[in-house]
């Protein structure tokens, strides 16, 4: 791997490599982006087969965080944490207060929070060593569990949608296809059925399954039917890369809308929602309310604050909307678009001279 190539091909500013032999830690901290404020991720942990690989996954996914952050309107910057193990056998004290003490070097400029891998109990040991964290638990002030607000920027998005697409943003009577009805899928179902929409459902786990038409009248389908349903909305909430070769051309919806991350294959998947009239809210937009609630730790968590700048999803989701249209992209490009003029737009502001105070002159 052709390390500064690799860094220069997407512009990424940092990324620092964390080893303590006495704990055990490797860790891969990437930062890809500051330019709208201190880069905020998630801390992952995970059995890369190569190191290669987990700077790759770093890499990738930190830059996804500075799109998220850009697009949700955030202040916020794109990074990750990688740590290199297995999370259900290499964890301990040592391993997280080690990292804790690497991210508290970087004075700020990356805060880490949960991922695939880590738990609540892990930022609470990483908090020891740094308030650069968030996820913690309550008692530190953590915002908690943030799938309730992520299923409600899903829900929100929905409507944008819809009024897109209907002129309106009524729900009943609409039918909603949900694939998945984990955390988020089963609290979007839940508000979904409120406003009087129509449920489609599926999930592997069938318990799941039966609470859903026990408690809103939902309709079962299999796994593989879920994609075909005739429907208004379908709203992946379960894996990614669901838009793909096999199943792009099954669609039968108007509206593709729902919390999984990366839901298209590939790009041209998205060009091949535009192409057959569909259309497609960008998942990392729709799914930003988690994200937008945790980012209110930052200020001392306040959950009305954090709701309503979750609900901003539908405006930012019109904007999108919007913009796809006047420029002639598909709206995943869109999405990309508006982060990146954000960036580029704070870049000017920020061009500014502003005088640097006494005291933070005598601190340097
Ligand atoms: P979850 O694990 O609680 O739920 C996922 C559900 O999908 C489970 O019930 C699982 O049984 C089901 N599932 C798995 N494979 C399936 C298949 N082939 N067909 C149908 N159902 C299947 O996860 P979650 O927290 O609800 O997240 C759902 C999606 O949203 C994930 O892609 C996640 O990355 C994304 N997301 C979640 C959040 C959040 O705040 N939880 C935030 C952003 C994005």
């Amino acid at each position: 791997m052709n390390l500064f190539d690799t860094l220069a091909q997407y512009d990424y500013e940092q990324l620092v490599l964390c080893q303590d032999a006495t704990s055990g830690l490797r860790a891969i901290i990437a930062i890809h982006d500051t330019t709208l404020g201190p880069a905020l991720g998630g801390c992952r942990m995970w059995t890369y087969a190569t190191e290669e690989a987990a700077i790759v996954d770093a890499l990738r996914l930190s830059r996804g965080m500075t799109y998220k952050a850009a697009a949700a309107g955030l202040n916020l910057g794109g990074g990750k944490t990688v740590v290199i193990g297995n999370p259900k056998t290499d964890k301990s004290e040592l391993l997280f207060r080690s990292l804790g003490r690497y991210i508290e070097g970087l004075h700020g400029r990356y805060i880490t929070a949960e991922d695939v891998g880590t738990s609540v109990a892990d930022m609470d040991i990483i908090h020891q060593e740094t308030r650069y964290v968030t996820g913690v638990s309550q008692a530190y002030g953590s915002s908690g569990n943030p799938s309730p607000m992520t299923a409600l920027g899903v829900f929100r998005g929905i409507q944008a949608a819809v009024r897109e697409v209907t002129g309106s943003d009524d729900l009943s009577g609409k039918t909603v296809a949900v694939q998945g009805l984990g955390s988020v899928g089963f609290d979007l179902c839940q508000r979904l059925h409120a406003v009087g929409a129509k449920l489609v459902v599926t999930d592997i786990a069938t318990d799941n399954v039966q609470r859903a038409v026990a408690q809103f009248g939902a309709t079962a389908v299999s796994t593989e039917e879920i994609v075909s349903v005739s429907c208004d909305v379908f709203a992946p909430c379960a894996l990614g890369a669901v838009i793909s070769d096999e199943t792009v051309d099954r669609l039968r919806c108007q509206i593709v809308a729902g919390s999984a991350n990366n839901q298209l294959a590939e790009g041209r998947h998205g060009d091949r929602l535009q192409e057959l009239g569909i259309l497609y809210a960008p998942d990392y937009v729709i799914n930003s309310g988690g994200l937008i609630n945790v980012a209110d730790e930052l200020e001392g968590y306040n959950p009305e604050r954090a709701q309503k700048k979750v609900e901003g999803i539908y405006q930012i989701m019109r904007d999108i909307f919007a913009m796809a249209k006047e420029r002639n992209i598909p709206t995943y490009q869109a999405a990309d678009r508006l982060a990146e003029d954000r960036i580029a737009a704070m870049r000017q502001v920020r061009s500014t001279f502003l005088p640097v105070s006494r005291s933070l002159l005598h601190r340097a």
